[in-house]
């Protein structure tokens, strides 16, 4: 066999994707693939058959996998490609890094303007694709270029006019999957991007329940008003659904407050959605990405 062509990552068979999620649940992903570095992800993409389903994965902090798992093979460039290198006013990332390690890197290297990514616990590839945001900043609005890789292994370079951008939601000129991304910062004249970090993380903590599992927030914001306070508006903080609770500190967390089942949450999220849509006439659609299959019925019961 040609050498170029060898695998150097690891491959695992049946793996548990409740190790892989920030909820800690999700049944068993028929293969799992962690490349070794960004030419093994090449290879190892050359070498998937064309039919064969490809589910990316970065930490896990938007993803409700079912119990029954998934179908096909999971990729996770979380462990490998994570590189950071200043150009300048410009951060080259590789989009397995974490967002908040981008940020601090940032304001270590004297750059503002990606404060606001700290303590979004997701890969920097997972933030593209969700177009994450907060505390008034959006990833996308950084933007100089991304690096994308199709699923032959071809590597492609964009502009972020290429791409369609709204509200936590992007959409790419093609299919394919985020592997590096240069953001554009500006130099820190007023020497302020390390305190502002930790001004941001406290927030953060103040806000949201942290010490227990979960997804972060469950449903996109409607025009106009926060999920939450429709959530909160209907008297749903704490109701619960197995060991699934409807946070009590922030409405649009479901948290994992007891050992609990996919299924809980997903039934959860459909409960709130169907209260919501009765008593604000608001239809909430679920930030969270939820995939795989669900356990077969006979299962489900025991
Ligand atoms: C406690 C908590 C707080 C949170 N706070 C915020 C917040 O303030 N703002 C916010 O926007 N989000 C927040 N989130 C949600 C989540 O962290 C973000 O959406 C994050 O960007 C997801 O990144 P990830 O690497 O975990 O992606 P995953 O959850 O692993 O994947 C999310 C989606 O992105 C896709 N994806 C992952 N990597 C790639 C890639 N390289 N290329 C293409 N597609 C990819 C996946 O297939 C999936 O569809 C929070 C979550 C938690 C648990």
């Amino acid at each position: 066999m040609n050498p170029s062509l060898t695998m150097r990552g690891e491959l695992r068979l049946n793996e548990p994707m409740y190790r892989h999620t920030s909820w800690r649940l999700g049944g068993p992903a028929d293969r799992y693939y962690r490349p070794a570095d960004l030419p093994d992800l090449c290879v190892f993409l050359k070498q998937q058959q064309p039919r064969e389903p490809l589910i990316w994965v970065g930490l896990g902090s938007n993803l409700l996998v079912r119990d029954g798992g998934i179908r096909g093979t999971v990729i996770d460039i979380s462990r490998a490609l994570k590189h950071l290198q200043k150009r300048g006013c410009h951060v080259l990332g590789e989009a397995g890094g974490s967002c908040s390690r981008l940020a601090r890197y940032s304001a270590a290297q004297g750059l503002a303007g990606a404060e606001f990514l700290v303590g979004i616990p997701g890969t920097l590839g997972g933030a593209l694709a969700m177009n994450a945001g907060a505390f008034g900043g959006e990833i996308w609005e950084l933007v100089q270029q991304v690096q994308m890789v199709d699923r032959k292994g071809t590597l492609h370079e964009y502009q972020r006019a290429d791409f369609g951008i709204s509200y936590r939601s992007v959409q790419a000129p093609v299919a394919g999957w985020f592997v590096g991304v240069e953001l554009r910062l500006q130099a820190d004249t007023a020497g302020q991007s390390e305190a502002r970090l930790r001004e941001l993380l406290q927030e953060r903590a103040c806000r949201q329940p942290l010490g227990l599992p979960s997804g972060g927030s469950v449903f996109r914001n409607p025009p106009g008003v926060a999920a939450g306070q429709l959530i909160e508006r209907c008297g749903l903080k704490g109701v619960q659904q197995g060991g699934a609770q409807v946070s009590d500190k922030h409405a649009n967390f479901i948290l994992a407050a007891a050992p609990v089942k996919a299924a809980d949450v997903e039934t959860l999220i459909g409960r709130v959605q169907q209260q919501v849509l009765e008593h604000c006439g608001i239809q909430l659609i679920p930030e969270v990405h939820i995939i795989g299959d669900p356990l077969p019925v006979t299962e489900a019961c025991h």
